[in-house]
């Protein structure tokens, strides 16, 4: 790509080479600007108090998935007790039944009863005890289990609750620290918005195009190294940055070369 001299730029005294490195010097400058914006805007998302709120966050969002498990584990538990109490209920009622059995057979006379179906209504009923039995020990096992779940569903809801008045105090402390290094931001925004004006047009585009894939797009040439992916390149290169008419672009990394100043 070559450049043609922009004689809005008054620089008809320079040679076209100057012109040409002036332009470059332009957009090295501008991608300085721009590393420290990018640089400040980090370490303003890297603060301790940031890294902090996050945490707080996370934890809160644990205890939430948590609390949903546990209130699930509930509504599971609560089914099973229903599902037992019935149980409790039908056996209770088979009990009653064998009872009128009994009273009735009682009413017999000896002759019209049989061993074996007395020995059978006793089976019976023993059967049906320790069903109950079995029945009773279920509903102590759930109703320890609603307990716990409850403590634990206290519990959590206790963690969220620090974890979110944690989470606001960080959140107003880094809102500070945001608005303290507003100003120091806004000077340097402004360095870059300067800085984009002294570059050529077509030099920015190429500038940016390079950016979507590789950080620092200009790269100084030095000892026949491009300095952005420190690959020797042929010698080429360096006739083709002596020249100064054109962009010269790393053939490994692909980033505009600059030549360094020896
Ligand atoms: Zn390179």
């Amino acid at each position: 790509m070559f450049f043609r001299r922009n004689a809005a730029r008054g620089h008809m005294s320079i040679t076209e080479e100057d012109d040409f490195l002036d332009r470059l010097k332009a957009l090295w400058e501008y991608q300085a600007a721009e590393a420290e914006l990018e640089q400040m805007e980090r370490s303003l998302k890297n603060t301790e108090t940031r890294k902090k709120l996050i945490r707080q966050q996370q934890l809160f969002q644990n205890n939430q998935q948590h609390l949903k498990q546990l209130e699930q584990e509930s509504v599971i538990a609560n089914n099973k007790m229903m599902e037992i109490s019935a149980q409790a209920d039908a056996l209770k009622k088979q009990m009653e039944q064998k009872d009128a059995e009994i009273s009735e057979s009682a009413e017999y006379d000896l002759e019209d009863l049989f061993l074996e179906d007395v020995r059978e209504i006793i089976k019976e009923c023993e059967g049906i005890k320790s069903a109950i039995e079995m029945n009773k020990r279920k509903l102590v096992d759930i109703m320890h289990k609603l307990e716990k779940s409850e403590t634990d569903i206290k519990e959590t809801l206790v963690k969220m609750s620090h974890a979110k008045k944690a989470f606001d105090q960080l959140k107003a402390a880094h809102s500070l620290e945001l608005e303290a290094g507003k100003g120091d931001l806004e000077k340097v925004r402004a360095n870059v918005a300067k800085a984009a004006k002294s570059v050529d047009k077509e030099l920015m585009e190429k500038y940016k195009e390079i950016k979507q894939h590789r950080p620092n797009p200009v790269a100084y040439f030095k000892n026949k190294r491009c300095q952005g992916c420190n690959m020797e390149l042929p010698s080429g290169v360096l006739q083709d940055m002596k020249a100064g008419d054109k962009i010269v672009l790393c053939e490994n990394c692909g980033r505009i070369l600059y030549a360094a100043e020896d």
